[in-house]
């Protein structure tokens, strides 16, 4: 049979032997394990805890454990102040009690095995499930986690049961976990949070926190559970989509979409401000033609030539959008829009000057373009209407010109 255990303080060394005896009287068999401080054994270990060896820092452990008090003489009062402070009973070294409810304990512990079991098998149950989960107590100490947790972090569970997060995570991210923990031991039920946290291999994660808290028998919190779920892969695909949804495909400038959005935020931040931004539309003159010549491959080329070459002449301030085939928007912030329409001017005169190789050979392009101030106290739909019917007039100007708009 598999001895029950017993932690005793180093205080009671010296009836160890005598206790022993009294217990394989009544053949109990027991293996004993001294302990340095009441946090070593498990929580549902029986500890025999000399009171001269109890801290004022140990009370809040001794509920954790099935605690024993021995001291050296017993009365009442003192008895019920550790049953009090949470400890099962209270004895002296000498009290025959002591080895009749020890014997009770230890055959419940015996008969109780399939208890054990119970729990070995939960210990395999979370081991199975590849996201870290852990347990900690209601003073923050880890009690318990699965493999996936101490791969996670490195440590085995055994180096992890009794730390603190203090001792698991850098300072920074332990301060984050902590607050969180005291919130959710305070409030109860369940919490859940994103956070970083540093792997084994220094790389450090996102993390979405799942915890809820237990109680004791008496609704009191005992603790907290958490699942760790790994959601860096989701959070840079999130990313990665959204950019996707916000950016053409074809010259890598941002579209249509990324356009709507940046706008109307420019427009409310206008209203409290006293930037002034306007907004240039551009098309590319006969670009049929383009086509036609090289294939729509060659257009295609031609397209990337020219989102880039507006991309290197613009201010970092400045935005490029292609908004659909070959028409383009150009964002010039804190601009008005005497200076817009010089810079305008410039662009069409620097395409028109430029010239690109499209399938080794070179080609000339002109740009037609409208430009207007964005007046956030008009509605949006309006300016870009006016900027575009410039756009058309510019066209119908001959082309490679700009035409703005004063208001
Ligand atoms: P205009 O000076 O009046 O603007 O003449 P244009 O030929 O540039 O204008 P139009 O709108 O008649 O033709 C635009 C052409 O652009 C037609 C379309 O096939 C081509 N186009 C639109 N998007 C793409 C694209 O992504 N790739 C290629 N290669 N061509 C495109
Ligand atoms: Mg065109
Ligand atoms: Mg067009």
């Amino acid at each position: 049979m598999i001895p029950s255990i017993l932690y005793f303080s180093p205080l009671l060394a010296p009836w160890k032997a005598q206790l022993n005896a009294a217990l394989s009287t009544y053949e109990q068999t027991v293996e004993w394990k001294a302990m340095q401080s009441i946090d070593q054994p498990p929580t549902s270990a029986i500890v025999l805890l000399a009171e001269k060896d109890i801290k004022t820092s140990d009370w809040p452990l001794i509920a954790s454990r099935r605690t024993i008090v021995i001291v050296n003489e017993w009365c009442l009062e003192n008895s019920i102040k550790w049953i009090l402070k949470g400890a099962v009973n209270c004895f002296a070294h000498d009290d025959e009690h002591l080895i009749s409810w020890l014997i009770s304990e230890l055959s419940k512990f015996t008969v109780n095995r399939s208890e054990q079991t119970k729990d070995d098998m939960l210990q395999i149950i979370i081991n199975a499930i590849p996201a870290p989960i852990f347990f900690k107590d209601h003073l923050h100490i880890y009690r318990g986690c699965n493999t996936a947790f101490g791969q996670f972090i490195g440590h085995s569970r055994e180096e992890i049961i009794g730390c603190s997060v203090y001792d698991l995570a850098p300072k920074h991210l332990a301060e984050k976990y902590y607050e969180a923990d005291c919130k959710l031991l305070a409030k109860g039920g369940t919490q859940r949070y994103e956070a970083e946290a540093l792997l084994c291999d220094g790389s450090i994660h996102e993390i979405e926190f799942n915890k809820a808290v237990f109680t004791t028998s008496k609704g009191h919190p005992a603790g907290q559970v958490g699942v760790m779920l790994d959601i860096t892969e989701r959070n840079q695909l999130i990313h990665q989509l959204d950019k996707a949804t916000r950016t053409d495909p074809l010259t890598g400038t941002s579209n249509r979409r990324e356009f709507n959005l940046i706008i109307q935020d420019e427009f409310d931040k206008r209203k409290h401000s006293e930037q002034r931004n306007c907004l240039m539309a551009l098309d590319v003159d006969f670009f049929k033609k383009i086509n036609d010549k090289f294939g729509h491959g060659g257009g295609d080329k031609a397209l990337q030539l020219i989102a880039k070459w507006l991309q290197s002449k613009l201010r970092p301030s400045d935005s490029l959008f292609r908004i659909g085939g070959e028409e383009f928007y150009i964002l010039i912030r804190d601009t008005d829009i005497q200076n817009a329409f010089e810079i305008a001017k410039q662009l069409c005169k620097g395409m028109a000057t430029h010239s690109f190789q499209i399938n080794q050979q070179a080609v000339h392009i002109t740009l037609s373009a409208g430009v207007i101030e964005l007046d956030p106290t008009t509605d949006l739909e309006s300016s870009l209407d006016k900027v575009d019917k410039a756009l058309y007039e510019a066209k119908s100007d001959g082309r490679n010109c700009v035409c703005p708009v004063f208001t």
